[in-house]
């Protein structure tokens, strides 16, 4: 008798193993075992009894065992991962096992002393009566549109089953009042009921599990993402697969927890390119949150003020039931957003337009809070020298070094290979000495703003700030409790917060987007812009007070994105979006993947697709894929690796997968005797092509 297992190895979608007389019995599909694996053992997922292997006697090891007290897979967790296997074309294994947190897929002592499993739970059983007491705080009075919306979801929480819903609401609408409301309602519906509320980012929005531990204290609730400490994320985990914690609050790799209580899931800023990475597979957790709800049928809310336009597509096709939140929930009026030129090179001093500073400075003078966003870390993007043209590249990457300066020392860091040199005294191709940056990143407008608005408490957000542990999150409170005038930052300041005081947002050098290849640029460069802009002017509006200010600094102000965002109207994007890309023929009106290779050579990886590409063409059929040519992605070489790229689109979704599925299988078999030193990956609905 023999153990079929999923591993985590991409080479085989399972291993067989010989069953111990004492296992012949009694695994559960997804039961966690032990294999041997090289000198040492690896944790699997048992998959299925097995009468015959075709692996020799000789070479089939035997099973170590089942993991001593690992929680049961949920049926609907299974489903899952089976269906995300399908989908991104993965074995069991590559998405099952690392859903799983680390310390719990490691080898610990066989027979004695506790294994990291046992220490977790022992942790698990404390984790949650020790979380802080937290100052219940009750809901505030709903607003009509918010009522609305809590009696359109009510239904579909008390009966249960699928149902997808994509709410519609403007930046300070209120979205977290209704996703508070509905849980109410789905814990309501048993008394193991759990709901899953998925976030882009969790330490940039501190307050939210503030909020969700205040208006439910009785309620368990465990927060999971990738910066918790080993043991407490293994800890956390363990809670919400045994079904005690009743609400997980986690970014994209919550979606995979196993939750048998699930009730419901709640998508915020659905949007947010951040739920698709290149872990995992490279799946999409908000598209995994729905399969999701359709397993373990259960209700899923999508939620953004600025859909993605393949969500507005479904719900303008009545597959997602559209909600709406049109006004601000405070009763604020949106900010008044306002286009001007960025200042000429020659006295870009300071890097702000006149019309820029001079806003700060009236806002400053009222004592309001001032954002300054600008999407670019580091001192200047690059180094120059003025006397032969050369410029900071990097050796290993298609990207500039850019220059840093690090407690008053400047340095080249390349931000794709993380390689960090020091500033060349000379130019090192003609020998000048004067070498210029290139533009401004934020930490020289931190020091530009600082001279030209010397009383001003500035504080600067970006990752280099958030490197210093809880740095992020005292500059947040600063600019709570107002101990902070002028914030400097990029996406990490312009996502999710709720200042009160800030009522001036000023958008510096975002232009790069409008003339990028990509084509959902331009989706994202409004969606950041909307997201931003929705941070001026978010309480309640006080007599006599201005309106809130946006202004952007642009040198296209005709382009058609910006007339439709300074009506803050992201349906007129959207349908000006999907016109266009209808008339191309892009998603969401296509269905994509991509075939990734990485060589040393360019010519390597090019010829590999190539080759990939003719074992792909007598497969496909007749109105199916197709496929284009293999071309040099867009950032063609990281870190000494050529990376190209292969797309296939389809006009549907069955044959793009029933192609790839035929393909994969004949390049898994033929192409490892194309080339050595080489890797490739399929991705699935590419983000960026
Ligand atoms: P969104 O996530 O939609 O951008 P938030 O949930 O952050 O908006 O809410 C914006 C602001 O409105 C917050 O300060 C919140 O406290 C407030 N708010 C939400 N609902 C109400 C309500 N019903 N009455 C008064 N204020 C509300
Ligand atoms: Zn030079
Ligand atoms: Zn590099």
């Amino acid at each position: 008798m023999f153990a079929r297992i999923a591993l985590e190895v991409p080479i085989s979608a399972w291993f067989d193993y010989a069953v111990p007389p004492d296992w012949r019995a009694g695994l559960q599909p997804f039961d966690w075992v032990w294999v041997p694996w090289g000198k040492g053992r690896r944790l699997g997922l048992f998959l299925s009894y097995e009468a015959s292997s075709e692996v020799p006697q000789a070479k089939l090891k035997t099973l170590i065992g089942p993991a001593r007290d690992a929680p049961a897979m949920p049926a609907s967790w299974q489903a899952l991962v089976r269906f995300a296997s399908r989908y991104y074309h993965r074995s069991i294994g590559e998405i099952g096992l690392p859903a799983i947190p680390k310390p719990l897929r490691q080898p610990g002592p066989l027979s004695a002393g506790s294994t990291a499993l046992e220490r977790a739970q022992r942790r698990a059983r404390t984790v949650l009566s020790s979380s802080v007491a937290t100052v219940p705080s009750p809901p505030p009075a709903l607003t009509p549109a918010q009522q609305a919306v809590l009696a359109t979801l009510r239904p579909a929480a008390e009966a249960g089953g699928y149902q997808p819903f994509l709410l519609f609401g403007v930046t300070g609408s209120g979205k977290t009042e209704v996703y508070l409301a509905w849980f109410e309602q789905l814990l309501a519906r048993h008394p193991r009921a759990q709901v899953l509320l998925m976030v882009p980012e969790i330490s940039l929005t501190p307050r939210l599990v503030a909020q969700v531990r205040a208006r439910f204290p009785e309620q368990d609730t465990v927060v999971l993402h990738s910066g918790l400490a080993d043991m407490e994320r293994s800890a956390a985990w363990l809670t919400a697969a045994e079904g005690r914690a009743r609400i997980v609050i986690g970014t994209r790799l919550s979606v995979l927890t196993p939750l048998p209580g699930l009730a419901g899931i709640v998508v915020d800023e659905e949007h947010d390119p951040s739920f698709k990475q290149p872990d995992a597979a490279f799946s999409s957790a908000r598209d995994l949150a729905l399969a999701l709800g359709s397993i373990a049928a259960v209700p899923v809310l999508l939620a953004s003020a600025t859909p993605s336009l393949e969500s507005w597509q479904a719900a303008a096709k009545g597959r997602y039931q559209l909600l709406r939140l049109p006004e601000r929930a405070t009763g604020a009026a949106m900010p008044q957003i306002r286009l001007v030129k960025p200042a000429p090179r020659e006295v870009a001093g300071l890097g702000l337009s006149p019309a820029s500073a001079q806003a700060i400075e009236e806002a400053l003078a009222r004592d309001e809070q001032v954002l300054v966003f600008l999407n670019r870390r580091g001192y200047a993007p690059v180094l120059y020298c003025m006397h032969c043209g050369w410029l900071s590249q990097c050796s290993h990457c298609s990207a500039y070094r850019v220059l840093h300066k690090i407690k008053g020392r400047y340095r080249l860091i390349c931000h794709h290979c993380s390689q960090t040199l020091q500033v060349p005294r000379q130019c090192p191709q003609c020998g000048a000495t004067h070498l210029e940056p290139l533009g401004q990143g934020t930490q020289a407008m931190e020091e530009s703003l600082a001279r030209r608005f010397p009383g001003a408490r500035i504080r600067r957000v970006d990752r280099d700030v958030a490197q210093r542990k809880g740095a992020v999150e005292t500059i947040f409170e600063e600019i709570q409790s107002g101990e902070a005038d002028l914030l400097l930052g990029t996406q990490m300041l312009a996502k999710g917060h709720d200042f009160p005081k800030l009522r001036l947002v000023v958008v510096l050098d975002c232009d790069g987007a409008l003339y990028s290849g990509d084509f959902r640029a331009r989706e994202r460069l409004f969606a950041t812009l909307m997201q931003v802009a929705g941070r001026a002017g978010r309480a309640a509006p006080v007599a006599g007070a201005a309106q809130a200010q946006v202004i952007i600094e642009t040198r296209f102000h005709e382009d058609p994105m910006f007339a439709a965002l300074r009506a803050q109207d992201y349906e007129q994007f959207a349908a000006q979006e999907l016109a266009e890309r209808e008339g191309v023929g892009f998603p969401p009106f296509c269905h994509q993947a991509l075939l990734r290779a990485r060589s040393p050579s360019m010519e390597k990886a090019l010829d590999w697709l190539a080759r990939a590409r003719a074992l792909g063409e007598p497969l496909l059929a007749e109105g199916g894929p197709v496929m284009h040519d293999p071309v040099p992605m867009p950032m063609a070489r990281l870190a000494n690796q050529s990376r190209a790229q292969l797309l296939i689109e389809s006009p549907t979704r069955p044959r793009l997968h029933a192609f790839l599925r035929q393909w994969l299988d004949v390049l898994r078999q033929q192409a490892p005797a194309f080339a050595s030193d080489l890797a490739w990956q399929l991705e699935m609905d590419p983000l960026e092509i």
